[in-house]
């Protein structure tokens, strides 16, 4: 029985926690992050509400302190593949049945968890298994993930109130089905929250899932899990596993019921698979939606009307946060001639006291990257770099140590050819390439910008002249599509700054916002006519 049309919670933003010595919160993340990194342990994957283990396990150790063992996960083969999929399957018969209310109150209650007894579980897990320090494990893995989780259902609703008008004697309804089959979500290694949202997203709107998560974010996944099934998320709903993603890409791509991709990774990995996916077009039962958030080669332009302090702060905190490893990190910056002096002065005094190390010692504003490849990959970067003298030059940085953990300075290199390749390419990691412009070049700087990379995601303007703003925001209308005025390009908030980027930087189907979860349904249009025609004969016919 529903003799109701509810209203639901009023969302707010959660309010982020500081941190600060001997602030509370700061002695229960700690305390959690003691007691995880002095224990080990066992990781299942996770089908129709069971913990599945196998014989191959592999180790989990924190990128910063790489040979130190803190749990293992089960892998799976493509047998395991099969069953998330089927179990998927027979889950949604119900799910979808399930009143929106009771699925909402779910993701309601998983909110008010995290926000509550799971709070530290989930930042302590972020930072020991992603190296984040305390406060980027806190705007991730608590506040940002309770946003998803409080927003989503509020555009719920948003949706669902959408309907068609109607006339005298018709009704016209509109029912947001969820789509016909299962759901594939691939997660990345970088935000805790954006990997739970691939998969609550579709799922607040009656789908089911299979997810595979990265390889490097499982630590997080599995208190992920342990939170939606203590708020009461059936079994089957969401069913993870950790097989080989080529394989499994095999499998689920050529499944007739495969339904739609929620995607953010590289854009490399994003175009293989859609290359996939269209050439399996004839196995699907519907056209798959295809929705994937990639890369970035984000940047910085400062205009000489610009404040130095706040540029250098953007440019620090925007390019060495996390390591560099944001898609919306800041890694390309255009100054002007008549200012660098000044920036580059406060830019190194400010960039000398940053601290890099364990996130345990809260005084880190810097830890270390993700793993041995990107470890590598961007110190054979900075070593070519080195080479390239006559073009490039590091001024800040340079110096890494993988010894216990994958520590890797805060780099800033100078370039004086504006399509180098660090102003093209996606490194992720804390390297800044900085171009110098001539005051007077500012149009034909806004002109490199938007051509020098394939990207489009992030960028900012810092500027005090209001025609200068307008000029810059339509020269670049297609270089981004989260632009910001005289703020660092990261730090995207849910329902405030709802996040994409287009060209090869994805979909732009704006995480954060109910355009997102349109992608998980399949409208149906209703009509009911209350006094239905007893004759074919339209009046035109009389003679
Ligand atoms: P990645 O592309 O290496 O991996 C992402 C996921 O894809 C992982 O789960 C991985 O196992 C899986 N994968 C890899 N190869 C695959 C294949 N052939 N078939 C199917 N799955 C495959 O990315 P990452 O290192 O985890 O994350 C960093 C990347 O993600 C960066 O490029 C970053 O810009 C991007 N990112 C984008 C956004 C955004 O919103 N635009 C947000 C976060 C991260």
């Amino acid at each position: 029985m529903k003799n109701n049309i509810s209203s639901v919670p009023l969302p707010n933003c959660e309010t982020v926690k500081s941190y600060a010595p001997n602030s509370p919160e700061r002695k229960l993340v700690l305390d959690q992050y003691k007691k995880y990194y002095n224990k080990s342990i066992d990781i299942p994957m996770y089908i129709g509400g069971k913990n599945i283990k196998t014989k191959k396990t592999k180790n989990i150790t924190p990128p910063h302190d790489h040979k130190h063992i803190i749990g293992k996960y089960y892998c799976g083969d493509k047998t395991h593949v099969e069953s998330a999929i089927n179990a998927a399957l027979k889950a949604k018969i119900d799910w979808e049945k399930t009143p929106w209310e009771e699925r909402a109150s779910i993701f309601l209650k998983a909110a008010e968890l995290l926000a509550g007894p799971y709070r530290q579980k989930m930042n302590a897990a972020t930072m020991i298994g992603q190296s984040k320090n305390v406060f980027q494990a806190e705007i991730d893995a608590a506040c940002e993930f309770i946003d998803f989780l409080r927003f989503n259902v509020q555009y719920l609703t948003d949706i669902y109130k959408n309907q068609p008008n109607s006339s005298r004697g018709i009704w016209n309804r509109m029912e947001y089905r969820p789509l016909e089959g299962f759901i594939y979500a691939i997660t990345p290694f970088n935000f805790t929250s954006i990997a739970a949202n691939l998969c609550i997203a579709p799922a607040i709107m009656g789908n089911t899932i299979v997810w595979k998560p990265s390889d490097h974010q499982i630590y997080s996944t599995k208190i992920i899990i342990d939170l939606l099934k203590e708020a009461g998320l059936p079994d089957g709903v969401i069913n993870v596993i950790y097989t080989e993603p080529k394989m499994t890409s095999k499998i689920i791509f050529n499944h007739h019921d495969f339904a739609g991709l929620h995607f953010t990774g590289s854009t490399q990995v994003f175009k293989s698979i859609w290359k996939t996916i269209g050439s399996n077009i004839y196995n699907y039962k519907n056209f798959p939606r295809i929705v994937g958030e990639t890369g970035g080669k984000d940047f910085i332009l400062a205009h000489n009307s610009a404040n130095i302090k706040e540029v250098t702060t953007a440019l620090i905190r925007g390019a060495f946060e996390y390591q560099g490893q944001k898609c919306s990190a800041a890694s390309r910056a255009y100054l002007p001639k008549s200012k660098w002096d000044s920036i580059q002065k406060e830019l190194i005094k400010e960039l000398k006291t940053i601290k890099i190390g364990s996130p345990y010692d809260c005084s880190n504003f810097m830890n270390a990257v993700i793993h041995k490849e990107s470890f590598t990959k961007l110190t054979n970067t900075i070593k070519k770099i080195k080479k390239d003298k006559s073009i490039a030059k590091i001024i800040y940085g340079g110096n890494f140590d993988g010894s216990k953990g994958y520590f890797i300075e805060p780099t800033i290199v100078l370039t004086k050819k504006h399509n180098y390749f660090t102003m093209s390419e996606e490194l992720f990691g804390p390297i800044l390439t900085i171009y110098i412009y001539e005051d007077k070049e500012f149009e034909k700087t806004l002109r490199k910008i938007d051509t020098t990379s394939e990207y489009a995601l992030t960028g900012a303007i810092f500027s005090k002249n209001r025609s200068i703003i307008r000029k810059t925001l339509y020269q670049l209308r297609n270089a981004a599509g989260n632009f910001y005025i005289n703020d660092k390009p990261t730090g995207a908030v849910v329902s405030q700054q709802p996040f994409g980027g287009s060209r090869s930087s994805g979909t732009n189907d704006k995480a954060g916002s109910y355009l997102n979860l349109l992608r998980w349904v399949s409208p149906r249009t209703i009509k009911e006519n209350f006094t239905p025609e007893r004759n074919y004969r339209y009046p035109f016919l009389g003679q």
